[in-house]
């Protein structure tokens, strides 16, 4: 049996913090499947065809990794994709009231999914990708938190 789990998010664009939870979803789990939310609430920064195409660059060496988009509800992904298992990232006490609400509400709709939380490598405990596009606006130096793929596009997307 291959287990696997789904990891939801924006990925406004996709940061080292993300990297981060899925490398360590991959030694806990044979596949993670990365859902790129469409999220047009949110109005982000990249298309959702942007945010798809920079997470499959990174993880293009890794058939561990797969990626697809969804617009309608997170527990109807992982019931499509039988999925038992929803991977979130938890950087900070100010996460989890978020976290637990979202992971409850997920639960009420499907009691036989569970929520885990890993925690990130502490370099990038405070970052998000919402401070990384305002910082990048500024013209700051972000290359710390993204790889070089994504610092690229923040650029031409900001110029
Ligand atoms: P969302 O819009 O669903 O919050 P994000 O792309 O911002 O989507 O985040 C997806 C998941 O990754 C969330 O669980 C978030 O807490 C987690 N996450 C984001 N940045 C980091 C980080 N630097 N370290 C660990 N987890 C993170």
């Amino acid at each position: 049996m291959t287990t696997k789990v789904i990891y939801p998010g924006t990925f406004d664009p996709i940061t080292y913090g993300h990297i981060d939870i899925v490398e360590r979803a991959l030694r806990l789990f044979d596949k993670v499947i990365i859902g790129i939310a469409q999220n047009a609430a949110k109005k982000p920064l990249f298309t959702l065809e942007e945010r798809i195409a920079l997470v499959e660059k990174v993880f293009a060496n890794n058939n561990k990794v797969q990626i697809c988009s969804f617009s309608g509800l997170l527990i109807d992904l992982a019931r499509e994709k039988n999925v038992m298992v929803i991977l979130r990232g938890l950087r900070a006490i100010s996460d989890f009231e978020y976290e637990l609400q979202l992971a409850n509400l997920n639960r009420s709709m499907e009691p036989k999914i569970d929520t885990i939380f890993l925690t990130p490598a502490e370099q990038y405990a405070y970052i998000s990708a919402n401070m990384i596009r305002e910082i990048s606006a500024l013209n700051g130096d972000v290359s710390k938190f993204v790889p070089p793929i994504v610092l690229k596009a923040l650029k031409n997307k900001i110029s």
